[in-house]
């Protein structure tokens, strides 16, 4: 998964198949699954799931809780109304809801089939907390977004049976998805319909394969090997999939490049949902990854040049999944537990090192300098120190899901990338240049691979006879151990220093990063807590988690931000400033001057050193090897 911060999306705005055979739905060893995308109500689809013959007493259906790649409760239960048991001869069984996601089916000997509504999730005010690229979306005739986990559930005993997937839809809506299609006819009881048919092994592969039935704007990126199906759904035509195709086939050609043997991945699916920022529409922007595709939203209003850098960093992060957690991770992922979820410890590596390698491919291949790549190092080094910086972050990964863990989510982003930085460098310290972090993903990746998960607890030491035992060490220390990771000495051995410095800044951005972002689930602008505020901010007394509520008597939410930022830029030294804000549910006033914003920089500068200075050497096998 990969999350932008709304506002930076928000602000970089600113600046066919044929076949001749009949359908034949066989009621045994399946789950026969219904979606019917013709009669959308408010909303809502229709859903029918058709299992085999139970014998049991009873029967307990479920709509998962979390799913992978997420790291949170999002109960999709709550999306499901008006649930029904049908027995054979068309009357209603006895069902009772035994929690958020979960129903239990009296005579199941009986239970022919069950039906339900379902709801969406990027038309809700606040999406119901739901992450949008996990959230789905049902807008009639137009777009229904289909991550299937919150359409389809399992019973207890039928999750690791294959799944038939039929779905009745307009014949001008084309689905877009790696799941595979078996066949796609006329379907004779509505006109200009059609009746797609998908299989899946078990249910796994329901979740892992979301759907995207849209107006056809597609194309595809064939290089290296892989086969790309880009599908873009642009509302107002906005941005198209022949504009956005040139820069996913730079990045998927230079993908390919840098990874090398160890990705055999031979198709992909890039969904992109362009949600309309200043409607009721998915306020959540970023992805989700899949085995073989990702579902990403980002806001139509981008400039294309905006869009095209915001899929670099995201779409890379996405695509770079497929080396962990997709064939490395933990029992706890590969047996998910959807409904009781168990966390593995190792989100240093599912995301960090992930994250790592989507800013690190682009200074190997070329696509950004090495000054450009260790200014994103310094933002993450920045960053990270508004998180806790001495908790073991194992730790973290295995409570992620509760308080006060959550809050440190976002770091495995920050701190997790330079995690992986560090035992690059390390490893290409012990191995004299000659190897480091990827060839290490590349023997677990050997050694485990999609079907073989590790033990949680065994890992580390996995890593360690795969490399060198000093390895231990780096692991005792930084990452199941609390101390705090000395840049520095690790910068210092491939020829680079790390210097602070007071420096200019804006006064709600920093760069491209903003000091506030907005809560989509109330709409309300908020200083973030994950930075340090710049010397303006100080001076007024803002506290980082403050609520905006007005500044010089004006209202701010997210509908007007853009406003708040474009005005900032013209406010000049000495005038007067009052921010109401909300702290604590309590109203706070500040009022001041306008002072210059600065704030500490951290930067990083390659030394002048002679190029046959042993860690010159290294610094070009770590970024160009
Ligand atoms: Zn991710």
């Amino acid at each position: 998964m990969k999350k932008i911060l709304l506002s930076i999306a928000l602000f970089t705005a600113v600046i066919g198949c044929k076949a001749p055979k009949s359908i034949n739905t066989p009621t045994i060893d399946r789950t026969v699954v219904n979606l019917d995308l013709l009669n959308i109500k408010d909303d809502k689809v229709k859903v029918t799931i058709d299992p085999e013959k139970f014998t049991t007493q009873t029967v307990s259906f479920h709509i998962p809780k979390t799913v992978p790649g997420t790291y949170s409760i999002d109960n999709y239960g709550r999306l499901i109304d008006n649930f029904k048991a049908i027995d054979y001869l068309g009357a209603e069984l006895l069902v009772v809801k035994t929690d958020a996601n979960s129903w239990k089916i009296d005579n199941a000997a009986n239970l022919d089939k069950i039906t339900y509504l379902v709801n969406d999730t990027f038309d809700i005010d606040g999406e119901k907390g739901v992450f949008s690229p996990a959230g789905t979306n049902i807008e009639k005739d137009k777009n229904i977004l289909l991550n299937l986990h919150g359409f389809v559930g399992y019973f207890d005993d039928l999750k690791e049976k294959p799944y038939q997937i039929i779905i009745n839809r307009p014949k001008d809506l084309f689905g877009s998805t790696s799941l595979k299609l078996s066949e796609s006819v006329d379907f004779e009881k509505a006109p200009n319909s059609k009746k797609d048919v998908y299989l899946a092994q078990r249910y796994f592969d329901v979740v892992d394969n979301p759907i995207m039935y849209s107006k056809p704007d597609t194309t595809y990126v064939n290089v290296e090997g892989i086969k790309v199906l880009l599908s873009v759904y642009s509302p107002n035509k906005i941005h198209t999939a022949k504009s956005i195709k040139p820069q996913i086939q730079k990045m998927i050609a230079a993908q390919k490049r840098f990874l090398g043997k160890i990705d055999n991945t031979s198709n992909y699916s890039i969904l992109l949902y362009l949600a309309e920022p200043e409607k009721l529409d998915a306020k959540g922007f970023g992805a989700l990854e899949h085995h073989t595709s990702t579902v990403v939203i980002l806001p139509e209003t981008m400039p294309l040049e905006a869009l095209n850098s915001a899929m670099t960093d995201v779409v890379s992060h996405e695509f770079f999944h497929i080396l962990t957690p997709l064939n490395v991770h933990a029992e706890e992922i590969h047996y998910f537990d959807y409904n009781n979820p168990k966390m593995s410890q190792h989100l240093w590596m599912y995301e960090g090192v992930t994250e790592y390698f989507a800013n690190l491919f682009q200074v190997n291949q070329g696509l950004i300098d090495n000054q450009d790549f260790y200014k994103r190092v310094s933002d993450q080094i920045e960053s990270s120190k508004n998180y806790n910086d001495s908790l073991s972050f194992t730790y973290m990964s295995k409570n992620v899901l509760d308080e006060p863990y959550k809050d440190e989510y976002y770091n495995v982003y920050q701190k997790g990338a330079l995690i992986g930085m560090a035992l690059d460098i390390r490893l290409r310290e012990l191995s004299k240049g000659k190897t480091g972090i990827l060839d290490l993903m590349k023997k677990l990746s050997e050694k485990y691979g999609k079907n073989n998960p590790f033990k949680d607890d065994q890992l580390i030491s996995t890593i360690v006879s795969l490399t060198y035992p000093e390895i231990q060490t780096f692991f005792d220390n930084y990452v199941t151990g609390s101390t705090p990771i000395p840049y520095d000495q690790f910068f210092e051995k491939v020829g680079v220093t790390l210097a602070t410095e007071e420096a200019p800044t804006s006064f709600f951005l920093d760069g491209q990063v903003p000091y506030i972002d907005g809560n989509p689930e109330n709409m309300k602008l908020f200083f973030r807590k994950g930075i340090t505020l710049n010397s303006f901010l100080k001076k007024l007394g803002v506290q980082n988690g403050d609520v905006i509520k007005e500044i010089n008597g004006t209202s701010y939410t997210i509908q007007n931000v853009y406003d708040l930022i474009m005005g900032s830029q013209s406010w000049t030294e000495g005038d007067e400033v009052s921010m109401l804000l909300e702290r604590d549910d309590e109203e706070v006033l500040l009022t001041g001057k306008i002072t210059v914003p600065t704030t500490q920089k951290t930067t990083i500068k390659e030394m002048e050193l002679p190029v046959t200075d042993m860690r010159v050497k290294l610094r070009n096998a770590w970024l160009k090897n």
